[in-house]
């Protein structure tokens, strides 16, 4: 492939344009500049498609040259497809190019006790989605998971199946694709990539939970120009991602972000990872559940969220104290993390979603309460719950197979900033 170059030569350089202002990245090789300028062009496609050779290279500031032999090396892997030819005024013909909706992911968002299942294209359309129970044991969940998959790939016969992504309520090293940490669930130490990948032939992603859906509202656009953000999923569990100067933060195992299993009351119940009073104890949804049985005990101890959100919809005194009780533990736990990150951003995924307009209020006002600073993050809810962990698990699959990933977990890129100024 010709080589690829920004038409900036100078050693550091804010490869990303400002409408996808995702990065600030210094060059460290040619190599480096490829994939990253790759992106770029597929990034663009993705935000103004259709869109041809010529607005492309506008739009991204690239040579002419770069993106056309980028844009061929797309087009040949099936990334992007060329569309309508476009008339004009002064007779210039331009093809249109298109993100290539044919090529399909399978995606599954994998909890507990079931694991939501579905097609989506490059764009993040839906194009089948399907809710499978999991048994206590991995194998037969697995199974369960590879068996949904066909079926549902044998109702796309016209679709190419580009490969699977799974969203995981625990941590997942990214050099061996393996599971390292999974306390709500006994994963840990099962092959779940190799025996889907064998299963269905394809290649098998798997990431953290809420990695996924920081990844997600990167891809899919949704918070272009913010360079410090952190991302809390609250369901079953308390899940973190940290994006830190444009950077996903994996850290050392891929355990970076893991806020939920931090100690905030030693007397505290015990969690599933061991220790005791994490915050996860106090802030997920297991813990609004656990706080109206206390409230109310002969409600059993089968209730789900929806059901407790039911009644707080209607009034329910104790569903709703039970909710501002998780909310107020959500809330004090942030100032670790605003102490930690110091994130313009706040996102929140998972079912907390569900009943944000409920748990707001709560959340903001304890973590704004223990500020060092008059300046506040945004705290925002990313709202469609469930879906947005599913698109998470498709762009796992699309970084990871598109480039990105390649690019920003490079050994060299993880080194400090100073040392790629060479
Ligand atoms: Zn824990």
């Amino acid at each position: 492939m010709t080589k690829a170059t920004p038409r900036k030569s100078a050693g550091k350089q804010r490869v990303l344009g400002p409408a996808r202002d995702l990065a600030y990245v210094e060059v460290a090789s040619t190599e480096l500049t490829r994939d990253i300028n790759r992106d770029v062009i597929l990034e663009r496609i993705r935000e103004l498609q259709p869109i041809s050779r010529v607005g492309l290279a506008r739009a991204s500031g690239l040579q002419a040259s770069t993106v056309s032999s980028i844009v061929e090396q797309l087009l040949e892997e099936r990334w992007i497809r060329e569309g309508a030819i476009l008339k004009t005024a002064r007779g210039r013909r331009p093809t249109m190019l298109s993100l290539n909706d044919e090529l399909v992911i399978l995606v599954a968002d994998v909890r507990p006790a079931r694991a939501a299942i579905a097609v989506i294209d490059l764009n993040g359309r839906f194009l089948s989605h399907e809710i499978v129970p999991l048994a206590a044991d991995v194998q037969r969940s697995i199974e369960a998971i590879g068996l949904a998959m066909e079926q549902l790939r044998k109702r796309h016969p016209d679709k190419m199946f580009e490969g699977v992504g799974l969203s995981v309520p625990g941590r997942v090293d990214p050099k061996t694709n393996r599971l390292v940490l999974v306390p709500n669930m006994r994963w840990l130490d099962f092959d779940v990539s190799g025996t889907l990948s064998r299963r269905l032939k394809l290649r098998v992603e798997l990431e953290n939970d809420a990695n996924a859906c920081l990844l997600s509202e990167l891809w899919f656009g949704h918070i272009d120009g913010i360079h410090n953000t952190v991302l809390i999923a609250i369901s079953e569990g308390v899940g973190a991602a940290v994006l830190a100067e444009g950077r996903l933060i994996s850290g050392r195992n891929g355990l970076a972000g893991e806020f939920g299993h931090m100690c905030i009351d030693s007397t505290g119940p015990k969690c599933a990872c061991g220790q005791v009073g994490c915050w996860e104890m106090f802030a997920s949804t297991t813990a609004a559940l656990r706080y109206y049985a206390e409230l109310v005990p002969q409600a059993g101890s089968r209730m789900q969220i929806h059901e407790l959100l039911a009644l707080a919809v209607n009034g329910d005194a104790a569903a709703l104290q039970a909710i501002e009780k998780q909310s107020i533990a959500i809330g004090r736990g942030l100032r670790t993390v605003n102490a930690a990150l110091s994130p313009e951003l706040i996102l929140f995924a998972g079912d907390i979603t569900l009943f944000w307009n409920i748990c707001h209020e709560a959340i903001e006002r304890e973590c704004t309460a223990g500020l060092l600073t008059s300046s506040q993050p945004r705290i925002v809810s990313i709202g469609d719950g469930e879906l947005a962990l599913l698109r998470g698990a498709a762009a796992v699959v699309l970084q990871r197979h598109s480039g990105y990933y390649r690019a920003s977990h490079r050994e060299k890129q993880r080194t400090v900033a100073g040392k790629l100024m060479r």
